[in-house]
């Protein structure tokens, strides 16, 4: 999911949209705002679909005024069933005895379930089947006086990876869980501030990157006084999701002071390194494979071609939530460039293989294509454990390489040849010289090496087997 924030602005919820819109590659299914007008109280509007269909119509944004707004893009990750029903959509809000609230989550609450059956049991009402009620309702259950201070309380009940925007009707709030395990941006623009899950939620309303809001981080922010930070949670060593750099955020972005752009092409220069080819192509399988073509092709000296054109106007096939749509959604997506692909010995670049469907239709498309050979480099180490802080990776038993060996996938995708980047190369790319400390990792890499920074309480509940 991304997260947005603004306070110090006139019609804030209107820099919010612009951000949410600079968000949207980390949830497309829904998208909401709520802000807040002095002497008004607080609006909301919660839809279905892309920012710009919904947040750019005037009769909408005219409900949104005020110098404060949050918003949240979804994108539905392990913890939820089934299609996302409206009540599931963020910012959730709650009214307390000092007055109201409302919060944005990106991440995933690895203990909701366990919290959940507990509120339940002491009475607390859900309204939604989202992990990140969870926060409102310990909220409420708080004797803190102050909202800040109850969203402490609240959070230090609350295990797994966070990082929030919240507001009251006078506070803008940023956290990040204690591992800073999802990204949390803090900027300026004019006399205003301004929260973003990246950077290029910055760059989109012109605001001034700031700094990062630190793992374990809260910002209490408000328009008198600017920003009074504190840190809620017994210290820990910072996880950063390895795979944001891989592949979930925007490649214009910096995280952890780094272009995510360079660190991919980078990527791409460890592959061709580690794996290199005979070959008389490198293609990208666009857009999330690009960069570490780049790279590839760089590294190697073999010519790099746009051999797959991406249709522009479909979104992220991954995220589709239901299998057959992910199906189709690569044909609809991707397409093959015959004439450069004639021929030619070709090298795929991908950013990951998960459950094995885009490799295997890109694979045949190009064969039809008139392909001689099809060798596919993959820029990260095989995906082999499901995420629970916020990726929506499937169970093991559809995870490709968690059920196959390389050469099992080899041969499974019919390729001529089939390889990862390794761990440490990963770690080389996003700049540990050294690669991966096995001791202290440097980074969450739980999907790759099934090492979890945070134990899936939830998820061990339901039998899962670490
Ligand atoms: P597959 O078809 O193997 O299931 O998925 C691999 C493709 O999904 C890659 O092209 C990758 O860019 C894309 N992808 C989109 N979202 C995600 C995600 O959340 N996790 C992973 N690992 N891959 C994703
Ligand atoms: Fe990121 Fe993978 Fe860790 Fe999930 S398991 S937070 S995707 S590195
Ligand atoms: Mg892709």
């Amino acid at each position: 999911c991304g997260v947005f924030g603004v306070i110090g602005l006139t019609d804030a919820s209107n820099f919010v949209a612009l951000g949410l819109h600079a968000l949207q590659h980390r949830g497309q299914e829904a998208g909401g705002i709520v802000c807040h007008q002095p002497g008004q109280g607080f609006h909301s509007a919660r839809r279905f679909g892309y920012v710009r269909d919904n947040f750019t119509k005037e009769s909408l944004m005219k409900t949104l005024p005020g110098p404060l707004a949050i918003g949240h893009v979804r994108y539905s990750t392990s913890g939820s069933k089934g299609p996302t029903q409206i009540r599931d959509v963020q910012p959730f809000f709650g009214e307390f005895s000092m007055g109201g609230a409302a919060i944005a989550h990106n991440g995933n609450i690895t203990n909701a379930i366990a919290l959940r059956r507990e509120l339940i049991e002491r009475g607390s009402i859900f309204q939604s089947s989202s992990d990140s009620e969870c926060i409102i309702h310990l909220m409420a259950r708080s004797l803190q006086r102050d909202i800040p201070e109850r969203m402490e309380d609240a959070l230090r009940r609350v295990e797994g990876a966070f990082s929030i925007v919240a507001m009251t009707g006078t506070e803008l709030i940023g956290v990040r869980d204690p591992l800073g395990v999802r990204p949390l941006v803090l900027g300026r623009l004019g006399d205003g501030w301004v929260l973003s899950s990246e950077t290029c939620g910055l760059d989109i309303i012109g605001a001034e990157f700031i700094r990062e809001v630190a793992p374990g981080e809260m910002v209490v922010i408000t328009e008198a006084e600017g920003i009074d930070s504190r840190f809620p949670f017994r210290p820990r060593k910072p996880r950063f999701c390895i795979f944001e750099h891989v592949y979930f955020s925007r490649p214009d972005s910096i995280l952890g002071g780094r272009s995510v752009y360079e660190t991919r092409r980078q990527i791409g220069v460890e592959l061709a390194r580690e794996a290199p080819v005979e070959a008389d192509l490198v293609c990208p399988v666009p857009d999330s494979g690009t960069p570490a073509a780049i790279g590839y092709a760089h590294e190697s000296g073999i010519p790099y071609g746009m051999g797959i054109i991406r249709n522009q106007y479909m979104g992220r096939t991954f995220i589709e939530p239901t299998e057959q749509i992910r199906n189709m959604g690569v044909r609809l997506k991707l397409n093959v460039n015959r004439a450069l692909i004639r021929g030619k010995r070709v090298i795929l670049v991908d950013d990951s293989v998960v459950r094995g469907t885009t490799s295997r239709k890109i694979k045949e498309m190009v064969l039809d294509a008139g392909a001689k050979e099809v060798h596919f480099r993959i820029a990260s180490p095989p995906t082999s454990w499901p995420c629970f802080y916020g990726v929506d990776t499937p169970e093991r038993d559809k995870l490709l390489a968690a059920n196959m060996t390389e050469e099992e996938m080899t041969r499974y995708l019919e390729v001529d040849s089939l390889r990862f980047v390794s761990l440490n190369g990963l770690y080389r790319a996003v700049g540990e010289a050294q690669g991966r400390d096995t001791e202290h990792p440097q980074y969450c890499d739980a999907c790759f090496s099934g090492e979890y920074p945070v134990e899936p309480t939830d998820m061990i509940d339901k039998g899962f087997q670490l």
